[in-house]
């Protein structure tokens, strides 16, 4: 599988000017490399924003329709290499193979749906206050956006900014996070089959702080959408405000799952297993905590501790129910916070250990954990793990639950299982979390509704998917027309 990729800017595959490059391994086998890319400089990104300025006004004024057709033609040649780029996904990231099939399969419906909101880009029609003249709304193009993403969606979320931007007629400027930047680039081979002009959507491969803050901050970007960890958005977000570019920044969570005594038991640990272990927890709205009302506490905790007992672990191509971390510095933090949930006196019930031997190929394997006895201070209670790690916490009665759940730093996505309606409706009211969930796994969320989160989730200014994901892209001219 492994061969040398280039950038794609203005139009042409190029090698970077540095003439350097870097591998990505297979984090189920790390003998496997499974491509090389280029180490872009700040040149190379500086030459990428050249060209999607240069574009950007034949872009804009071409029809929506005709970029629609550009984004539908897009879809169709993803959906015709959707297995090759599942087997791709898996092999840079590790999810399982049908972990990584939905999402190549996200990727494809959301180059899909913007395709149809090419023709229908919103503006609205307002009564005048007089006879003969006209006053409307229309949206407009920022300009030039960059685009930056994490590894952990590698596909689906950086198509979920391309195609809004493409589709409001932006011209982009895009970095794929290091550890996963392949399968991103099947994107632009497709929009260039598609028949995308030369230097409307470039893709700068290197690394994050180097060209990423050339995106963040380079005076000819009109807007920045990124998605990553806290720590690295606040500093993007400060980047951009230097010069008043509008700025998105979707950062980490901390999500509760909150398990009430009329919930279904079952469902509980369905919702919760799957929230916390799938995509081995690499996901930022996985279920880190689950709140559980003391009367069911013993049960729950039982059932989780079978449940993720029962889950195999290995090579996501083989047909597993988890796959590996994605890099060995992900797995010791994962690692590390086992040590720091036993050493702030939660109880280990299961898990916790790095998977070695022969079935494992010193891939980044780690075992499904749990922790009970956790209270909320601890810093597994409140920190981002992105791992397999599960914190249960105790609680007596739901307004502690609420409290638990809205008492750490993030906002994100927030879910509870329980039959008793006044008890959904008052948790989706007082719950602080940009989606709230009832008898709902927090992870997954339909593509066609907003996407974010409340306080260090997100700068919570627009959010993403849905015609939500068109606003950030583009302004709202009022014309008046006498
Ligand atoms: P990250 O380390 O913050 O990196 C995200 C992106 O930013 C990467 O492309 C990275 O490039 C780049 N970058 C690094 N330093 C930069 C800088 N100084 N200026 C500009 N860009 C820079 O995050 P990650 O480890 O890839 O992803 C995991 C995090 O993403 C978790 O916290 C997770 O919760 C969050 N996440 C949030 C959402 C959401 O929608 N809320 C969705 C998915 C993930 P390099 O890779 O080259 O360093």
């Amino acid at each position: 599988m492994s061969t040398e990729h280039g950038i794609y800017s203005d139009g042409n595959w190029i090698e970077s000017e540095s003439g350097e490059t870097f591998e990505v391994r297979n984090p189920a086998d790390t003998d496997e490399v499974v491509g090389t890319y280029q180490s872009a400089t700040s040149a190379d990104a500086e030459t990428a924003i050249e060209a999607a300025v240069a574009a950007q006004d034949e872009w804009a004024s071409t029809p929506g329709p005709a970029r629609g057709a550009i984004l539908k033609e897009t879809a169709d040649i993803l959906e015709s290499r959707k297995e090759e780029l599942t087997e791709l996904l898996t092999a840079e990231e590790g999810k399982t193979h049908a972990e990584a099939g939905g999402e190549v399969q996200r990727a494809i419906d959301i180059f899909g749906y913007y395709a149809e909101k090419a023709r229908d880009l919103g503006g609205t029609a307002k009564a005048a206050s007089a006879e003969n003249k006209q006053l409307y709304t229309k949206p407009e193009p920022l300009g030039t956006v960059s685009l930056i993403t994490p590894w952990n969606y590698p596909i689906a979320i950086p198509a979920w900014k391309l195609a809004p931007a493409l589709a409001t007629g932006n011209t982009v400027v895009f970095k794929p996070a290091s550890v996963a930047p392949g399968v991103s680039r099947a994107l632009f081979e497709a929009l260039d089959e598609a028949g995308l002009p030369n230097g409307v959507a470039n893709y700068v491969t290197g690394s994050g702080s180097e060209i990423g803050s050339v995106f963040a901050d380079h005076e000819d970007i009109d807007a920045v959408s990124f998605t990553g960890s806290t720590a690295v958005g606040t500093s993007v977000a400060q980047q951009a405000a230097d010069d008043l570019k509008r700025v998105q920044c979707e950062m980490g969570g901390k999500n509760p799952t909150v398990v009430m005594p009329s919930g279904d038991l079952e469902m509980a640990v369905d919702s919760v297993a799957t929230g916390a272990f799938g995509v081995t927890g690499q996901a930022c709205t996985a279920c880190s905590r689950a709140i559980v009302h003391e009367d069911v506490y013993d049960d729950f905790l039982d059932a989780i501790v079978d449940h993720a007992e029962t889950l195999e672990v290995g090579d996501g191509s083989s047909g597993v129910d988890m796959g590996p971390h994605v890099t060995e510095s992900e797995l010791e933090e994962t690692l590390e916070y086992v040590d720091v949930g036993i050493d702030d006196g939660a109880t280990l019930e299961t898990g916790g250990e790095r998977l070695t031997g022969d079935d494992y190929d010193d891939g980044y394997f780690v075992e499904p954990t749990v922790f009970s006895d956790v209270t909320p201070e601890m810093r597994i209670a409140q920190e981002e793990v992105f791992g397999p790690v599960l914190a249960v916490i105790s609680v007596s009665d739901f307004e502690e639950a609420v409290e638990v759940a809205n008492g750490v730093d993030y906002g994100l996505s927030a879910s509870i299982i329980t039959q008793d309606l006044s008890e959904a409706n008052h948790f989706v009211d007082d719950v602080e979390a940009g989606v709230a969930k009832v008898n709902e796994k927090t992870t997954g969320l339909e593509l066609h509704v907003p996407f974010g989160g409340y306080k260090q989730s997100s700068t919570n200014t627009y959010r993403e998917q849905g015609d939500a994901g068109l606003d950030f892209f583009t302004s709202t001219k009022t014309v008046y027309l006498n």
